[in-house]
């Protein structure tokens, strides 16, 4: 089996295991227990990794993370929390039209509740335009919430100018970079993010686990979805997960460690994938950024009728469709709707998906295989 689809889940590294299973046993400790050194051991392990976490996207102080069960709490926590605690100050929210599901959702919950969300359109290559952002504040806007890298298209937004722009406007800014965190340098001191949301096994970390990071000064006024034990600065109640916690710091640093090059080598084994494609199979389409994109995202559409039909021929294969249909529907995604993608392209469309572990090999396989399903099915369009 060859896994192409890293932007669904990513496989965690050996090292990140290798961290993590000591505190499942021998160090048991909660961390909230720091009387005794079972507690206190585990309570400096949580503190280790918030510094991970923070130096991978250049927050100022550990301080500034929190962790959550994964991306879907740190943005319903960002969003819901946010809106909130600041209902008195305005009710608007403004996000884009091809935002990830948890945040798609929770901007409907607030709208039922009264709050008023401005989704942006985005141009044919999934691009927020930063004028848009401008225009669309209002004296009452609350927040900006926008994601980082798309999960389907793989397109980069340029989040560093639309920072700079909410930051003047005094408007908060939370990132959703569960794609690219890890992946694509993120600083968010330098793109004046306020808040911003990640996720562990989108990076070769453990499932489960992931981080809101929230700037401490000015203070952010966040009330929290869950009551309890008040950890986490009182924003995230309950016993902490100390071996995720603890695998997201060494996948923060394994990560940190050779961006440069791993995006680089990905980005040259996505292109070669993507010229054998189209050498072999005429009328591909690719969807997304053509260079302002995750470096192992390839998203291409093939002159055929339906994804499902040529992934049911690739049994060793594991992809996604491009569009990822909501919960099984065949209704092509929110997002390529929103680029303006005609229907017929959002259904023949994949998304090849590389990380960590891929070899030159797999790709080379890869393409073997797809071109060879690819070529035995019929043309779209054709009788029969
Ligand atoms: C995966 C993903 C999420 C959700 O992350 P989980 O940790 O799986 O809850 C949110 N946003 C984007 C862009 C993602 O790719």
């Amino acid at each position: 089996m060859i896994y192409l689809d890293h932007q669904a889940s990513t496989p965690t590294d050996s090292r990140v295991v290798q961290a993590m299973l000591p505190f499942f046993t021998e160090h048991c400790g909660n961390p909230a227990s720091r009387h005794h050194s079972p507690g206190s051991f585990a309570s400096e392990a949580v503190e280790t990794a918030r510094r991970q976490v923070a130096n991978l996207i250049g927050a100022r102080s550990p301080r500034e993370i929190l962790f959550t069960s994964g991306a879907t709490e740190a943005i319903n926590l960002a969003l819901k929390g946010i809106a909130k605690a600041n209902a008195s100050g305005g009710r608007h929210l403004i996000t884009s039209m091809i935002e990830h599901k948890a945040t798609l959702d929770a901007c409907a919950r607030l709208e039922a509740q009264g709050f008023e969300v401005t989704r942006l359109p985005v141009d044919c290559l999934g691009r927020v335009s930063p004028q848009d952002v401008e225009s669309a504040i209002r004296p009452d806007t609350l927040l900006v919430s926008l994601l980082h890298g798309h999960n389907e298209v793989g397109t980069l937004q340029p989040v560093g100018e639309i920072g700079a722009i909410c930051r003047g406007r005094g408007v908060l800014f939370h990132v959703d970079a569960a794609q690219t965190a890890g992946k694509v340098p993120l600083d968010v001191e330098a793109a004046k993010i306020d808040l911003c949301s990640i996720s562990a096994h989108k990076f070769h970390g453990p499932k489960g686990v992931g981080a809101l990071y929230v700037r401490l000064r000015p203070r952010i006024a966040i009330e929290p979805l869950l009551d309890g034990g008040g950890q986490e600065r009182g924003l995230r109640s309950g016993t902490l997960n100390v071996p995720g916690i603890v695998g997201l710091g060494v996948a923060c640093e394994l990560a940190l460690h050779d961006m440069d090059q791993e995006g680089e080598r990905l980005t040259l084994l996505r292109n070669r994938l993507f010229e054998r494609l189209s050498e072999a199979v005429a009328g591909l389409t690719l969807s997304g950024h053509p260079s302002e994109r995750l470096p192992g995202n390839l998203n291409v559409s093939f002159p055929i009728e339906d994804s499902y039909d040529l992934m049911m021929r690739l049994p060793d294969l594991a992809v996604s469709a491009g569009s990822a249909c909501s919960s099984g529907s065949m209704e092509p995604s929110h997002s390529f709707r929103a680029m303006g993608i005609p229907d017929s392209i959002a259904r023949s469309a994949i998304r090849f998906g590389l990380g960590r572990f891929t070899t030159p090999d797999d790709i080379e396989r890869a393409a073997d295989m797809v071109i060879r399903a690819v070529l035995r099915l019929p043309v779209s369009g054709s009788i029969g």
